[in-house]
């Protein structure tokens, strides 16, 4: 069975037939969809996903939104940790690739939920985006040595870098492109233990389903994708990544 580490199922494209989309992931074998926040106004939201599919969730303040994101947004947002008790602060990080975002605000609003992880002993759900040494100096400035880097895109030394602070590594849709060579690579030579697998949706659709909306009943023909790359059978990379998903989210191993 396998776990999507990062599936924004309380996106809005999902209104009109979550309940089929959670249908059909469970049915192709995805046993546990986990619904990282984006802003403070659609915490609600993520919330809900928890009480209605069951699904692990991560409460935290997008990069990309910075401009939505108000300084009391990030004390509320410990009031809702407090209160919901996530299993992970996300989707956090730095986005240095979207133009127009303020880097200075942004390692601000990082930083101040870092410290919260750290209070809170959680879990980060990562956004990195051309800013893996940047996200990597402040994960050690925290001592947090728990997470994982969502859909990530950087060297080798880096992305040992993070394995060495304690981090996952996920891979999601990208796998599936052939010209994703760095990826492709990354995936393939990683250790097992540092990777899990993840959709993004409805966002990076894999090769099959370019520039519609991806969803989590994709997940096995990535990890189909991983399994090719690695030599291993789809049930070996299904365990290996579920195994990593529940040791780095504090999920119990055996259900
Ligand atoms: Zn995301």
């Amino acid at each position: 069975m396998l776990i999507d580490t990062h599936c924004h199922l309380d996106a809005p494209e999902f209104d009109a037939d979550r309940d089929a989309v959670v249908e059909r992931a469970l049915a192709g074998g995805v046993e546990m969809l986990v619904v990282p926040a984006i802003t403070l106004a659609t915490l609600p939201d993520t919330v809900a996903m928890r009480e209605r599919y069951g699904c692990p969730i991560a409460l935290g303040l997008h990069p990309i939104y910075e401009r939505t994101h108000r300084d009391e947004h990030v004390p509320q947002l410990r009031d809702w940790i407090a209160q919901h008790q996530p299993a992970a602060v996300g989707e956090i990080g730095l986005d240095f690739f979207v133009p127009g975002l303020d880097a200075q605000r942004q390692t601000a609003l990082f930083t101040a939920q870092l410290r919260l992880a750290r209070d809170f002993d959680l879990p980060v759900l990562l956004h990195v985006r051309k800013s893996q040494d940047q996200v990597l100096a402040q994960l050690r400035r925290f001592g947090i040595r728990r997470g994982i880097a969502h859909a990530f895109n950087g060297s080798p030394q880096q992305a040992r870098a993070y394995v060495d602070q304690g981090l996952k590594l996920g891979f999601g849709g990208n796998l599936t492109f052939e010209r994703a060579r760095n990826i492709r690579r990354l995936a393939q030579s990683l250790p097992l233990e540092s990777i899990v697998l993840e959709t993004d949706a409805p966002d990076i659709a894999p090769e099959w389903a370019y520039q519609q909306r991806n969803e989590p009943a994709y997940l096995p023909r990535i990890a189909a994708v991983l399994a090719e790359l690695r030599g291993l059978s789809l049930e070996e990379v299904a365990a290996a990544t579920s195994a990593n998903a529940r040791t780095v989210l504090g999920l119990p191993l055996d259900s």
